[in-house]
């Protein structure tokens, strides 16, 4: 991208008074400057793929070279591609084996590289660069750059630049390893108390149950209100500790790639269809054409039930649930609408919020935590939506949330 160094200096000034082991680089202005323009997006994210990304984009543009990889050292030893810039990471080990070949020695030796191909490689002079990621005393992996198509020496100027840039990226890349190894501790901290609660809670129902079931006869109208209390309790707490699992499921585990929204909609609608007739109520699925979006199919089918399964719940017999979506500038809008007990505005404001139920005797009549909302606002901002609600007392409810249209594949 291109940039004018006078607008930066300031900003690079600002750098080396903040950062002033930028300045120990001994780099011309020109090149701190680039070395600036370079670094300050390196921490936008916390996200370890995007990160890298983000990194080798930079050192390709940083030395105006072609393409580059970078290599980890995974926590069992072994070193892996992580991140290419117009490379495919699955085959660079076997398509690009001699620069994949000095990158594993750098990575063993931790010393920078800067060296022609061998002329069997290629006739014309050409070089490649590669430096170490140093934390410390430890290599935790490396970066290659080069060209492919244009010949081409870097210079010993490149390289000082290029190391400067790479001690740098290395503080972004163990912030983003950190955070992710953060994540997966409180993910199997929740989950493993979780599960260490979820048995001694099965077996307290399962014994109330067969007390009740075995004292139907025998016990006073008092004490089956108390194992009553005792069961329903139990399957709150079950329920209240699914609902927990899921949530810490829903920042580690999200996988984002283009979907068609269709299909899980039909499944979804075709799921409930029975249970909704069951009622004496209708539903229609008012899908026209539509563009892919960026979802998670599994999470996606989630939030449509959730709001199906709400609409169902809050609509009293021989009501209507219409399921729709339409294009809605760069985005899908969903929209779930019911002819159901509807929501006063002060509750509306409430709605998303965790434990919010509405008091509204209807609402008490049905099992629920308040949860599914919140999930489902967590959910559908992680995949770069909105969700709201259209409603008036006794009057119905609309539910949407838009998802982005999909312009690739997958989600850079
Ligand atoms: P739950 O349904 O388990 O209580 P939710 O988070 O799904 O939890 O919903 C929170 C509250 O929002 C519900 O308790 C109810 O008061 C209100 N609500 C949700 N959907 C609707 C709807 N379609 N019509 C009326 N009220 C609704």
């Amino acid at each position: 991208m291109p940039f004018s160094l006078s607008s930066y200096g300031w900003r690079v000034e600002r750098e080396m008074m903040e950062h002033p082991n930028i300045a120990d680089y001994h780099l011309d202005y020109p090149r701190l400057a680039v070395l600036y323009e370079a670094t300050r997006e390196l921490h936008a994210s916390l996200d370890l793929t995007e990160t890298l990304n983000r990194v080798i984009e930079k050192a390709v543009w940083l030395v105006g070279a072609e393409r580059g990889f970078i290599m980890l050292c995974e926590s069992w030893g072994e070193p892996r591609v992580r991140a290419a810039h117009n490379l495919n990471p699955e085959t660079i080990a076997k398509e690009n084996e001699p620069d994949y070949a000095l990158a594993c020695q750098v990575l063993e030796t931790g010393q920078s590289t800067l060296k022609p191909d061998p002329p069997d490689v290629s006739p014309t002079p050409r070089t490649v660069v590669i430096v170490p990621f140093r934390a410390r005393d430890e290599i935790i992996g490396v970066m290659c750059v080069d060209w492919e198509t244009r010949v081409g020496q870097f210079t010993t100027e490149d390289l000082t630049l290029f190391e400067a840039f790479a001690e740098q990226a290395t503080l972004a890349i163990q912030n983003s390893q950190r955070y992710e190894m953060m994540e997966q501790n409180c993910y199997s901290y929740i989950a493993s108390i979780s599960h260490e609660w979820r048995t001694p809670l099965t077996v307290i129902k399962g014994f109330a149950d067969l007390l009740l079931a075995k004292m139907a006869d025998t016990a006073n109208e008092d004490q089956k209100k108390w194992l009553n209390i005792i069961r329903s309790y139990t399957s709150k707490l079950l329920t209240l500790i699914s609902s927990e699992m899921e949530i810490s499921r829903i920042d580690a585990h999200i996988k984002i790639s283009s979907v068609n929204l269709a299909a899980p909609f039909e499944e979804v609608v075709s799921d409930f269809r029975s249970q909704i007739e069951a009622k004496g109520q209708t539903i229609s699925l008012n899908l026209p054409n539509l563009p892919p979006v960026y979802a998670d199919q599994w999470m996606l089918s989630k939030i449509l039930t959730k709001l199906i399964d709400n609409a169902h719940k809050y609509t009293p017999s021989l009501g209507k649930i219409i399921a729709s979506a339409e294009v809605d500038n760069t985005f899908v809008r969903v929209k779930i609408t019911d002819t159901g007990i509807g929501i006063n505005s002060e509750d509306q404001r409430r709605i998303f919020e965790a434990d919010f139920r509405a008091d509204h005797s209807v609402v008490r009549e049905q099992e629920g935590f308040g949860l599914g909302l919140y999930i489902a606002k967590r959910i559908v901002e992680r995949l770069g939506g909105k969700i709201g609600v259209e409603s008036e007392p006794g009057n119905g409810s609309t539910f949407w949330f838009t998802l982005p249209i999909a312009t690739t594949d997958e989600r850079g």
